[in-house]
Order: C-alpha cells, then structure tokens, then sequence
C-alpha cells in the first residue's frame, strides 16, 4: 500500500499503479445507437480487447472474458453511457454486475480548481481530450492514467482535509447497486462509510465560515437527500473565491450543486449575527472591499433622502430585479460592478453587461486590471475571430486569467449590425471616477 500522507522528508512509495479493473470505451453510432467498435484494457495486467468491425456478439464475449477476476470496471461517463449500451448489446454479460467506478463523476473532486486536469474538457461536456477521434483504445488508456491521477490528488486531499473526504465518502455512496466508489473511498480513508452523524458533523464543521451559518444548518440537517449535488457543492466551496467554476456537465446533471451554493453564500438571511452575512450583504463593507472607498456618492439620492448609488447596489446584492436610471457621471458603473464582483466570489457566477460604447469597455477593462482585478474581458465587433473566440472561451471557464473577480460579458448593440454572427461580448467595469 503506498504512503498515504508524503513530505519531502517522506517521499511516496514507487509501488506501481495496477488497479485490478478494466477500463472500457465504447464508439456508438448516432443514428443507429449500436456499438460501432469497443476496446478494453486491464489496470493489473495491462492486457487488451479491441472491436473495429465484425462480429460484435463474439467481441462481446472477448469483453466479458477480460473482465473475469476484475474487482470493478472504469469507464468515462461510462455509468449514463456505455454500461447502457452494453446492457442493450447484450444484458446477459457478466461485467455488468460489476461495480463501477467513474472517472468524469469523480473528476470535479479530485481537480476542483482551474486549470483542472489536462486530459479532460472541464468547462465543456467533461469529456476526454483526445489526440485523435474513434480511438477507443486511446480512451480507456486514457481513462486509466486519469484514474491513476485523481487517485493521488484524493490521496492529498485526504491528508489536507480529511472531513472533505469523509463528507464525500458518506454523500456519494447513498446508491450503491452500480458504484465502487465506496470501495475506492475505503481504501483512500482506510475507513469504512461514515454514520450519518459522523457526516454531518464533518459536513458543519467545513462549512463554517464558507457561507451564510444559518443556511449552512439547513444544508447539513438536509444533506442525507443532497447527495452528489452536496458534494460537489462541497468540492467547488474548498476552492471557492478563485476562478474554478462548476463544470457545465455538474450544473446540468446535478442542478441542486449551483443550487446549494447559492443559498449558502448568496441568499443573505438578514441576521445581523450571521458572520457571513453582515461582512458579504452589506454593500458598503463590499465598497470598501473592492474599491477602497468609505461610503457612496452622497447625490444623487432617492425619494428616501438615501444615496441612489447606495440603494441600487443593495438591490442588486440582495437579487432584486430593478432599473437604474442615472445621470451621466454620476457613478453608473460601480452600480453594476460592485455586485458582479460580489456575485462571481460568491458563486462563480458570469455578470452580462451590455453597452454602445466600445471604447468604454476597453477603458473599464483596463481600470479594473489596474486595481489588480483581471477576471474580465472585453468582446466586440472590431475583434478578429480568433480574439474573440479565445475571449468567449477564457469567460466560459472562468480562466486563470481572469481571477480575482468578476466574469462580465457586455453586449454592443451597435456590432451585432455590422456583424450579425459576434452578438456577445464579455467586458468588464472600470475604475469608478470619484467626485
Ligand atoms: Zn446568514
């Protein structure tokens, strides 16, 4: 068994990485939903199966073959796709009751943060980086060394933070006909699944200080029913504040992950003794936070004597629907720029802008990179497609580049007449001019 916790005093063992699995990858035709060819290779002996054309029912017995003595199989979003396909191929094969382990599942926990892993496509549909297309061989090899990989970075994050990996121990095995993952989080923790208590302890404890205290008692009274959405909720709150952002597959598949870190971190509970809340829902100590200044624009005010600046930015903090409407100079773009940031550290969430004026976009990007806030970029028709499809993809994934705030896409009704196809444009806001 290879050291669990390495320094550089304790350096982990060169034991060779030979899981007793087979990985599998299937090509499946789009019209006709059959197997179109499969290959398969063993984590222990490194032996291979391979279906290009032919007989598929005799393929299919080699597959079952190499799968005999295996402990569990491995597959990339094998659990929604290819363990149905071989089902319907054939549902009398004898891999089929073998537990599985998923490797796109479990991705988002073991790379939460940017950049993630280099095989896999975390801002799109999560699937494998290939060299090359219909390579189902390459796949499952593929499949293996990022299985090795996420292997180790759980390893680490059972030495960094043990309560994490116990919360999701607990919160990933609750369906455990197809899974292997308990087998696979026991051998990690060298643990046995934790009692509900044990997990909801653990769930609290890691929570505190990650959002709002009251929401987070509510998430963890209700965590037995949250499931895989709890944990990576979880996943994206141990990175929390940087430019990681949920993978679009996580949002879409397992909708209550955004959900959850929405209520723990952008639905303010109004208690003043709520840590969280008074120093992340108060607009001024957000002023303060991000543009160092120590209150709004006294004028112009509204109908309640109170600053307009002031009252808009609280609308929009608290998630209100409303239209500002300003005179020029006075202050426009703090109104917008102070809740995008807020919103995006909270949440990751993307703010849309939209503007005539070009030449602002480029001078607001540029005045917010001054203050060291570089998470932002300008879209607009003057840009070749190359910028811009580099820029659209850079906002998409929440880049590297872009951290320390917000993701802004601002829109210029202007371009989208002089070109119909560049209807987006991601931009940021500017330094806020002072009276
Ligand atoms: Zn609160």
């Amino acid at each position: 068994m290879p050291n669990m916790c390495s320094t550089a005093e304790n350096p982990p063992s060169p034991l060779p990485f030979q899981p007793n699995c087979l990985s599998i990858d299937l090509e499946v035709g789009l019209r006709s939903g059959r197997i179109q060819q499969l290959a398969a290779v063993r984590g222990d002996t490194g032996e291979t199966v391979r279906f290009d054309r032919g007989d598929l029912a005799a393929a299919l017995g080699h597959l079952d073959a190499l799968a005999d003595g295996c402990r569990f199989l491995i597959g990339h979003n094998f659990i929604h796709f290819d363990r149905p396909h071989l089902a319907a191929a054939d549902p009398r094969l004898r891999l089929l009751a073998l537990p599985v382990i998923d490797t796109l599942w479990l991705n988002p926990l073991a790379f939460p943060r940017h950049p993630y892993h280099h095989l896999v496509k975390h801002y799109q549909d999560g699937g494998l980086k290939r060299g090359q297309l219909n390579d189902p061989l390459l796949d499952a090899q593929l499949t293996l060394e990022l299985f090795h990989d996420q292997y180790q970075a759980l390893q680490q994050c059972q030495c960094a933070t043990p309560e994490l990996m116990l919360a999701w121990h607990w919160l990933t095995t609750f369906d455990q006909r197809l899974s292997g993952i308990h087998s696979f989080f026991t051998t990690l923790r060298r643990q046995l699944r934790p009692s509900d208590d044990e997990a909801q302890q653990a769930i609290a404890r890691f929570l505190d200080g990650k959002g709002c205290r009251t929401q987070a008692l509510q998430v963890t009274d209700d965590a037995a029913e949250s499931h895989w959405s709890l944990a990576y909720a979880l996943a994206w709150l141990s990175v929390a504040g940087g430019n990681s952002v949920l993978p679009p597959w996580v949002r879409h598949q397992f909708p209550g992950a955004g959900a959850l870190i929405r209520r723990l971190r952008d639905l303010g509970c109004g208690q003043a003794d709520c840590p969280w809340c008074s120093k992340h829902h108060d607009a001024d100590k957000e002023l303060q936070r991000w543009f160092g200044f120590a209150g709004f624009r006294p004028e112009p005010t509204g109908t309640d004597g109170r600053p307009l600046q002031q009252s808009i930015v609280e609308a929009a903090l608290s998630g209100e629907h409303l239209l500002a409407i300003l005179p020029t100079g006075t202050g426009k773009s703090l109104c917008y720029q102070i809740p995008a940031l807020s919103r995006f550290e909270k949440t990751g969430a993307l703010t849309v802008v939209i503007s005539p004026l070009v030449a602002l976009m480029a001078d607001q990007v540029a005045g917010l990179r001054a203050r060291g806030i570089d998470s932002c970029v300008a879209i607009n028709g003057l840009l070749s497609t190359g910028s811009l499809h580099l820029r659209r993809a850079a906002g998409d994934r929440g880049d590297q580049r872009f951290r320390h705030g917000n993701r802004q896409t601002r829109c210029s009704p202007g371009d989208p007449r002089r070109h119909s196809r560049l209807t987006r444009k991601l931009s940021a806001g500017s330094r806020p001019r002072r009276p």
